[in-house]
């Protein structure tokens, strides 16, 4: 199964060269991808283009069979809350909640019934090795810890795409090696990612599949025997 469909897509913005050029790019389930090239080259052009934050100026980009290039921005705030997870370099979480209700908070605005909600955000708690913090504040989490609460709130509505922009970005040696082995555990579960990073150690022990943008187009792209 197809779940990322790009096709043929630029985007020019006002100024500057174009962040991407006639860039096609298919990712199946179960691959996990990783983004590579230097500042610049497009890469969280192309994240902003699957997430449906940003529209090609041509081309169409496809994520779980919708054609996410085309959507109102409420049908665009939907598609991201229930198909697609994210998570970032500093985490995003909401430091005035608790893990549990940071991890909840997506089911909630998709209108998940409450207990099965909870059930889920118990499993993946569970499952990444936080459940002791659930009622805790991020605030007195590790960076690493934190970045388990970010991606169990980016899991809780099971979404078909796992995104990730520079996810190892603000750790430590550490917890980054701990978030490069959680990444590669839950693809090796089936989960279908996509990050964007300069860690080519993330890349190495987490990928599958690496591209290479140079100047707004795929440079090289490569089967990696990562697992
Ligand atoms: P990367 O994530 O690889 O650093 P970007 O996708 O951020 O690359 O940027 C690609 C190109 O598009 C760069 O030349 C950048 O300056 C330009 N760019 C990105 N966002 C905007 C914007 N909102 N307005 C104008 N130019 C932009
Ligand atoms: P709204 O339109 O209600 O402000 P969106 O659904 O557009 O909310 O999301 C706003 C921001 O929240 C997104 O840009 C993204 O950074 C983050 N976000 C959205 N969905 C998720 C998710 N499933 N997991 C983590 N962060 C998310």
């Amino acid at each position: 199964t197809t779940v990322i469909d790009i096709h043929d897509v630029s985007k020019r913005y006002d100024e500057g060269p174009p962040a991407l050029t006639g860039l096609s790019l298919d990712v199946a389930e179960g691959e996990a991808l990783a983004v590579l090239g230097p500042s610049g080259s497009g890469k969280s052009t192309l994240l902003n283009m699957i997430a449906g934050l940003d529209r090609p100026t041509e081309g169409t980009v496809t994520v779980a069979g919708t054609r996410v290039d085309v959507l109102d921005e409420t049908a665009s705030a939907r598609y991201r809350r229930s198909r697609i997870g994210m998570v970032f370099q500093f985490f995003n979480l909401l430091n005035d909640l608790t893990v549990l209700d940071n991890v909840l908070l997506p089911a909630q605005l998709l209108g998940t019934p409450r207990a099965e909600a909870r059930q889920r955000a118990g499993q993946l708690l569970d499952g990444l090795g936080i459940a002791r913090h659930a009622g805790a504040y991020p605030g007195r989490l590790s960076g690493g810890e934190r970045q388990r609460v970010a991606v169990a709130r980016a899991l809780v509505n099971r979404p078909a795409l796992l995104l990730a922009d520079e996810p190892t970005g603000a750790l430590d040696t550490a917890s980054g090696a701990d978030v490069r082995r959680l990444l590669a555990d839950l693809n090796a579960d089936g989960q279908t990612i996509v990050l964007v990073t300069h860690d080519l150690a993330l890349a190495a022990s987490c990928a599958t599949r690496t591209i290479e943008l140079v100047d707004g187009r795929i440079a090289r792209d490569e089967r990696t025997a990562a697992r």
